[in-house]
């Protein structure tokens, strides 16, 4: 698949009943061809429990059936619009990430972090709620150290690899609204965003991935801003890093819900 020619019409960031998702595989399809969509790609939350044994409730439970289901769609939209197989898929420093993901049957990857391995071994996700944040600024002593281990989390993930599309790049600040944990102007903050930036543009070098235009948090009413921040997207396009429009659609309403702000913020940065 040619990401670039599916930066802005299509939605390859999806998630159905088969893990977290509110609809099923077909009606996401449906209403991706009626939304005008080029191509819709299907990223359940590939299982985890194999690998770091935390039983969760937003994971792929029947991978089997999943891909058999993506690839059955794939046939029957076969002409009218382009289906791909994909997984979201958790990266963990040292227990899981897409580097060491069989990519039978799959289109692309999509490599997250999620969760944070905290100083004393435990672990909390920067994907929930104020409290859970809470819980993991206290558990590192800190929000600083938490946001500097999270920039680490994503540097790792990015040195290993093994995906196609990096999903919500600064997810860290899902609960940090009007900057009520940390400052992203800080300078610690600037210089780490920064730092992402120039160390995806060395990888782009080397290969062919693509950084989310994530409307997520958006669509969700969780952030009040895409994922990277305007201020990250504009380093990213300083230095050539390719990105790709995406919805982290939940349900079939969602699948190019905030496209326009979308849009609208890449062409600020001079992406469109
Ligand atoms: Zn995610
Ligand atoms: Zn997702």
């Amino acid at each position: 698949m040619d990401l670039q020619a599916l930066q802005t019409n299509s939605s390859l960031h999806t998630h159905t009943v088969f893990c977290d998702g509110a609809d099923d595989v077909e009606t996401m399809c449906g209403a991706a061809y009626e939304k005008g969509l080029a191509a819709i790609g299907f990223s359940a939350h590939a299982p985890i429990y194999e690998k770091t044994g935390w039983e969760t409730d937003w994971h792929l439970r029947d991978f089997a059936a999943y891909i058999a289901e993506v690839q059955a769609a794939k046939a029957r939209w076969n002409g009218r619009l382009a289906v791909y197989a994909g997984l979201e898929v958790d990266f963990v420093k040292g227990l899981i990430g897409p580097a060491d993901f069989e990519r039978k049957g799959l289109d692309y990857l999509i490599g997250s972090t999620h969760y944070l391995t905290t100083p004393s071994g435990g672990r909390f996700t920067v994907d929930g709620s104020v409290e859970e944040l809470e819980r993991g600024i206290a558990l590192f002593g800190g929000a600083e150290s938490m946001v500097n281990a999270y920039w680490d989390a994503e540097e790792a993930l990015i040195a290993e690899g093994g995906f196609d599309i990096l999903g919500h790049i600064d997810l860290v600040k899902k609960n940090n609204r009007g900057g009520r944990y940390f400052s992203e102007t800080a300078l610690f903050y600037v210089e780490r965003i920064t730092r992402i930036a120039d160390i995806l543009a060395a990888v782009y070098a080397k290969r062919n991935i693509a950084v989310e235009v994530n409307t997520g948090g958006l669509n969700r009413g969780a952030t009040t801003e895409i994922y990277p921040s305007p201020a990250l997207l504009r380093l990213l396009r300083e230095r050539n890093v390719p990105v790709i429009l995406t919805a982290d659609a939940h349900c079939a309403d969602h699948l190019d819900g905030n496209y326009a702000t979308g849009r609208g913020e890449m062409k600020k940065a001079g992406y469109l």
